[in-house]
């Protein structure tokens, strides 16, 4: 066990993101030392540290902070909660706590975890979950350089505790899990481990590659569930910087994982996926785009892998439905007009159509149009103005509106002049008919 004493001062001033989490550390500290539990921090943090110290590089402080006790975790959190107005907001069945500390009119998240032995009984499923002491709880790590824990008490107060050679992987730059069947209890950490090589630019250790190959072989990713598998690629999308997503997603590609996965996808279609994404960032909700992404991963002539991705049988048979619409508008698409493409697309929701354009390129550059623009051409005269001119309410209105932005949308109309003059074109050949 390598022991390393560290400025615990320049440790906290480098990772707290506020200054007045001093103040609750100081009281955790405190009262772990009054109750002799051993209190350390543990994981991104501690990894992050190091990483600005061996690399000099920039880190920004840290986004959540997980401290972990050595002991009784809930009668330790009912005296913090008892010097500190908060509360407990969430108990998960591993023995964490997330907690909401108010001070000073400011709320504070800390996720307090017990030192914990970690069992897997089946392939892929959930552990089973003991309170044990911090050697075990280094030891349910997934890789060595987030296996590192700084010590906040006795007896390791001020200490940097590496068990596993993890500063040497850090120096090293290489993600290495801390035994061969690391992915075949838990593969998420395949994903987990993708996302720090390409965002420490670090590379895989043999330990790495050997333990993927026993996972394929137990077939493990094939039984991790699909709402696991889908949470964990969302997080390339959402948790990852932007630039990094077609990397993330090319290397998954590349490792066989989305194969071994049930998931047939293809580099083109990551691509396209990964070009769509950027481009129409601006039209999509949160939710439509993490939707997109998802679908947009699976090639539609296997639609097992949407399945895979925890997607409701309703969902795909919606989604088929429109692959079948636009199947059978293809062989014409070229002598199609604009309008009428525009009237295909309007019965399809924004996240399939995004969908479709990626497996069938020859309505791409249309239905980015459409997003962008088309779907949101209105006519500048209003329901008022329109009835002042004479349009009867009702199924009338309707019908002009609809005139109005067809020609609008082909440029045959600019203004709002032009677009009164449509109207009076409409209401005269109405009369002579
Ligand atoms: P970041 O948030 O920067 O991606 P992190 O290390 O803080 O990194 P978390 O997901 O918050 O990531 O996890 C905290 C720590 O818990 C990790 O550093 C790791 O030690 C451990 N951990 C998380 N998920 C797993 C897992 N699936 N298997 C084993 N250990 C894990």
């Amino acid at each position: 066990m390598k022991k390393i004493k560290i400025n615990l001062k320049e440790f906290l001033e480098t990772i707290l993101p506020h200054p007045k989490l001093f103040e609750i550390l100081t009281l955790a500290q405190n009262i772990s030392k009054k109750r002799k539990e051993f209190l350390y921090f543990a994981g991104g943090v501690v990894r992050d540290y190091l990483l600005k110290k061996i690399y000099k590089k920039k880190v920004s402080k840290a986004k959540d902070i997980d401290l972990v006790l050595q002991g009784d975790l809930k009668s330790f959190l009912k005296e913090i909660l008892k010097e500190l107005k908060g509360e407990i907001l969430f108990e998960s069945q591993f023995l964490t706590y997330k907690v909401k500390i108010n001070l000073n009119e400011k709320d504070f998240l800390i996720d307090f975890i017990t030192a914990r032995r970690e069992i897997y009984e089946d392939i892929s499923k959930l552990p089973i979950v003991f309170p044990s002491n911090f050697r075990d709880d280094i030891l349910r790590r997934d890789f060595t350089i987030n296996a590192l824990i700084i010590g906040l008490s006795p007896p390791y107060e001020g200490i940097l505790i590496d068990l596993v050679d993890g500063i040497n992987d850090l120096e090293r730059g290489l993600i290495k899990p801390l035994h061969l069947n690391s992915f075949i209890d838990d593969p998420t950490r395949i994903f987990r481990g993708i996302r720090y090589k390409v965002r420490f630019g670090f590379n895989f250790s043999e330990e790495f590659f050997l333990a993927l190959k026993r996972c394929f072989e137990k077939e493990a990713l094939k039984r991790l569930s699909g709402t696991r598998l889908a949470n964990e690629l969302k997080l390339y999308l959402n948790k990852e910087p932007e630039k990094n997503l077609k990397t993330l997603l090319i290397t998954t590609l590349e490792l066989k994982i989305f194969e071994n996965s049930g998931i047939k996808t293809d580099k083109n279609i990551l691509n396209s996926l990964v070009s769509l994404l950027k481009d129409l960032k601006e039209e999509l909700t949160e939710r439509e785009r993490e939707k997109f992404f998802l679908l947009g991963l699976v090639n539609p002539e296997f639609v097992d892998g949407f399945y895979r991705l925890g997607f409701l049988e309703s969902e795909i048979k919606e989604l088929m439905k429109y692959v079948e619409l636009i199947k059978k508008a293809l062989p014409n698409w070229e002598i199609l007009s604009l309008w009428e493409k525009i009237k295909i697309f309007e019965k399809i929701p924004p996240t399939y159509l995004l969908v479709l354009s990626l497996h069938f390129p020859s309505t791409k550059k249309e239905v980015i149009k459409f997003l962008k623009d088309y779907r949101k051409v209105r006519p500048e005269l209003t329901g008022e103005e329109l009835k002042e001119l004479g349009i009867k309410e009702g199924k009338e209105i309707g019908k002009i509106l609809e005139l109005l932005r067809k020609e609008k949308i082909e440029g045959k109309i600019r203004n709002r002049e032009d677009e009164k003059n449509l109207v009076i074109r409409f209401l005269l050949n109405k009369s002579e008919t």
